[in-house]
């Protein structure tokens, strides 16, 4: 396999960081640039993280003394350096959408972590276990950007990491409606209690735009191919309530779904554990062996015994149960900074690389 030199962009934040720790040794990827904001540029690596290295491994010794660069004023060099970028920045909105076209533009491919993309229409949003025939819209992005090989991917919000995959394996049933209500970490906020103290003890039922995502994203990954643009489903409906809870990592979610047919209990976990998608066919270097995993026991999944599943690239259900409003009800959680965030990230780059995006 031909290695590619890569790029991460906000290398120095919480998802940046999660990108640094899963491509220092990855068998295809070769970290051959760093970038963050004006703030970090010039700095090595370490003096720009400036003692914000939260990852549980030691900071790899061959990103240390690299110089990170300036995203912005540096594109150009950055994209002469490398065959893709990783990017996950805290910027406005249609800051993030002009640099993630400027490196696609820049014959650069970007595998995106932000939302700014997700609802152009045709930038795919690949789960890659899910949607991963949507990422020929790409043909048509191309055309759009005027390039040969730049595009833009994106990758869906960290709070529908867990359900959605759950409910996918079910779609043979025809959902209708569904209602998840979720429990989301506080490193889907970029931060540690160190730095966010008010969630010790404490519980905040608010977090900002997260609902809307959850209800809509969905619905693009689930839409279909038309003339060159995905368009969204229109069913299941779905409601959601997010709240932010006391966990370093790991996003839980309790769901609550109708369907058309009825299907026993054993049926829908044999759904679940029968489950396989194209990075499981194709072996992907960061495809779980098993995507979904039921737990028979009633006190499973837990934050934290499951979230670091299969490294953290499965997803765990369990508690599936009748329910006197929907038809049936169940618990499902993901690791929001690997499977959600930039695990996730690099799943889907394997998986156009491995389908010959990158060439
Ligand atoms: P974060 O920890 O706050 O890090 C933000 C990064 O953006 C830093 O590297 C920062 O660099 C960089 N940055 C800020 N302003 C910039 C500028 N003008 N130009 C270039 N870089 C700039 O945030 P995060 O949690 O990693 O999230 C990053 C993105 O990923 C967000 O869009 C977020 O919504 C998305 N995301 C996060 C999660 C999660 O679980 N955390 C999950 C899914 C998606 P400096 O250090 O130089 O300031």
């Amino acid at each position: 396999m031909k290695r590619y030199n890569v790029g991460i962009i906000g290398a120095t934040g919480m998802v940046g960081q999660r990108f640094i720790t899963l491509l220092a040794d990855h068998p295809w990827f070769n970290i051959a640039a760093l970038a963050a904001s004006g703030r970090s540029a010039g700095k090595t690596y370490e003096e720009a993280l400036g003692g914000r290295w939260v990852m549980k491994t030691e900071l790899p010794e061959k990103v240390r003394n690299m110089v990170v660069l300036d995203a912005t004023a540096d594109k150009e060099k950055i994209a002469g350096m490398v065959d893709c970028v990783f990017c996950a920045v805290d910027m406005p909105k249609d800051e993030i959408r002009a640099l993630e076209e400027a490196y696609a533009r820049m014959e650069c491919p970007v595998f995106s972590n932000n939302s700014a993309h997700r609802f152009t229409p045709d930038v795919p949003m690949i789960i890659p276990e899910i949607n991963p025939e949507h990422a020929q819209v790409i043909e048509s992005q191309r055309k759009r950007l005027g390039t040969k090989r730049g595009f833009v991917s994106v990758k869906s919000n960290c709070s529908l990491q867990s359900y959605v995959p759950a409910l996918h394996a079910l779609k043979g049933l025809g959902i209708t409606e569904v209602a998840a209500c979720t429990y989301q970490a506080i490193s889907g906020a970029g931060k540690t209690f160190e730095r966010w103290p008010e969630m010790i003890d404490n519980v905040i039922p608010l977090i900002k735009g997260e609902e809307e995502k959850s209800e809509q994203e969905p619905m693009k990954i689930w839409g279909t191919l038309e003339n060159g643009v995905i368009v969204p489903a229109t069913s299941p409906v779905i409601t959601a309530q997010c709240i932010r809870v006391p966990v370093s990592d790991g996003h839980m979610a309790a769901v609550f779904a109708k369907f058309e047919k009825k299907a026993s209990h054993e049926e829908i976990i044999g759904m679940w554990q029968n489950f396989r998608g194209r990075p499981q066919e194709l072996a992907l270097p960061s495809a779980p062996k098993q995507f979904i995993h039921y737990f028979e026991e009633a006190d499973r999944p837990q934050t934290g015994l499951d979230r670091n599943l299969e490294g953290g690239m499965a997803v765990s259900v369990g508690r599936l149960r009748d329910d006197a409003i929907f038809d049936i009800r169940f618990v499902s959680l993901s690791h929001n900074t690997l499977r959600g965030a930039a695990g996730g990230g690099v799943l889907m780059a394997e998986l156009l690389c491995a389908e010959g995006y990158l060439d």
